[in-house]
């Protein structure tokens, strides 16, 4: 029998990158078999982002690029599947628009892909058949989903919920995700020691937002109580939390982070913005003060906590005064690590009707007055760190002359902070490894072997 050869192409968020680890997984126990190379490939799949702007331009321009590459003739008896926020948010409008790709399909049919793909293939060519599958996007994975982790070195996710309810003014995700869904604390635990037995070493926690676990289940489980759980797994060594919400961040979860040394001393919290006025007209919980006391709450009860955060500049109302007062603010609050986003007006959501001139170039300026403040602060942040040990999780071999290997330590997430260049000793990936910070640039931590 043929084996049919998936290649798939996972576009946007870590969240998205576990449904396409899914979807891989679910083909696999079916017996079609990933690949990394698209020319050997019966089937490509697109696992798409529809955030904002600049991921739906991603999206659209790797499906025609990989459609004008079918209508080439590449790839043996080859199929085009767009899945995912893409389909899931424009639905019919893209299947009109998109006669290349020969399948939509929503959030929902992660656990469901094998099939599509069988259904798929028992056409003919010239077949008539339905394009897509669409539907409300209900799916929450489990432990029984077999995952083919695409992450390198001993280092994976773990989504602890999916969809959000906090409805943010600007946001799509809900409507796209749907209402938050948490995993019972015994199935995430099932998954990650299944996740440490095949040699996970860093469990990164994500979700829409990892506060917002456990409320809509009955006797509500904190995400305290699971990060308790999860440190008594043998074989992992760091828990790392992402995606989390100044509001919900409680004392119980700083002290649990404190405590248990295997939770990295590293808080992702994005704050969006710092002005109460666009604080409130993006429907955030909590205003500046909540967000100031947060952070040194964090700071108090984890010293040294490394903070990263997101902001977005330009959102309707922002006034050039309201953004300098963000400006100081980010000088004032001096996160580790930064991202800055220009504000994307979404259809959809309530922020598209709020009257708004501030014009793209001025977003971009804007935005690259943050990032230049930022590029200065964690300069300063890293330089601090020299002479201290670290850490460091061994990814591979060095790409930089006289560091010959690679990784990070715990104060920085896979992604979207900076890596740690290592010399010194024969370092196996996967590893971690002592070290003394002997150098650092704006993003990046250069260190020795100990
Ligand atoms: S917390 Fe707000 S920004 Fe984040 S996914 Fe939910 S609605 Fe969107």
């Amino acid at each position: 029998m043929h084996v049919k050869k998936v290649h798939i192409v996972s576009l946007g968020c870590p969240k998205n990158l576990v449904d396409s680890e899914v979807m891989a997984g679910v083909l696999a126990e079916r017996g079609y078999l990933p690949t990394e190379r698209p020319e050997e490939a019966s089937i490509i799949m697109i696992n798409t982002c529809a955030f904002i702007l600049p991921a739906r331009e991603e999206a659209i321009a790797e499906i025609l690029r990989m459609a004008a590459w079918k209508q080439k003739g590449g790839g043996p008896c080859l199929r085009l599947v767009v899945t995912g926020c893409l389909p899931q948010r424009y639905g019919k409008e893209l299947v009109d628009a998109l006669p290349e790709v020969d399948l939509f399909l929503g959030t929902a049919e992660v656990p469901h892909i094998a099939r599509h793909l069988d259904e798929l293939f028992a056409i003919p060519k010239a077949g008539k058949y339905r394009r897509s599958a669409i539907g409300r996007p209900t799916f929450l994975m489990n432990a029984d989903h077999r995952r083919l982790i695409s992450t390198s070195a001993n280092s994976a996710y773990i989504k602890i919920a999916d969809g959000c309810s906090n409805h943010c003014s600007y946001c799509v995700i809900p409507s796209i995700r749907g209402k938050a869904r948490s995993r019972a604390i015994d199935d995430i635990l099932k998954e990650a020691e299944g996740l440490a037995a095949q040699g996970v070493r860093e469990l990164i926690v994500i979700a829409q937002d990892t506060t917002a676990y456990g409320l809509d289940r009955k006797g509500k489980p904190t995400l305290s109580r699971l990060l308790r759980e999860l440190v008594a797994i043998d074989g992992l060594s760091w828990i790392r939390l992402l995606y989390t919400y100044p509001a919900r961040l409680t004392e119980e979860l700083l002290q649990t982070i404190a405590e248990k040394k295997k939770i990295c001393h590293y808080l992702d919290i994005p704050i969006q913005h710092s002005d109460d006025a666009i604080l409130r007209a993006m429907y955030r919980r909590g205003d500046s003060a909540l967000i100031r006391n947060a952070i040194a709450k964090a700071r108090e009860i984890i010293p040294g906590v490394a903070l990263r955060t997101s902001l977005i500049v330009g959102f309707p109302g922002e006034t050039v005064r309201r953004f300098e007062k963000l400006l100081s603010f980010v000088r004032e609050i001096r996160f580790d690590h930064l991202g800055v986003f220009p504000y994307s007006r979404e259809d959809g959501t309530a922020a598209a009707a709020f009257p708004s001139r501030i014009s793209k170039r001025e977003k971009e300026r804007r935005r690259n007055l943050i990032m230049e403040e930022q590029a200065l602060i964690s300069r300063e942040i890293n330089s601090a760190l020299i002479g201290t040990r670290q850490e460091v999780l061994v990814e591979g071999k060095g790409e930089l002359e006289g560091f010959t290997h690679i990784g990070r330590c715990r104060r920085q997430a896979p992604e979207i902070d900076g890596a740690t260049h290592i010399r010194g000793g024969d370092p196996k990936t996967g590893v971690i490894v002592t070290c003394r910070i002997i150098g650092a640039d704006d993003y990046d931590l250069f260190a020795e072997v100990l």
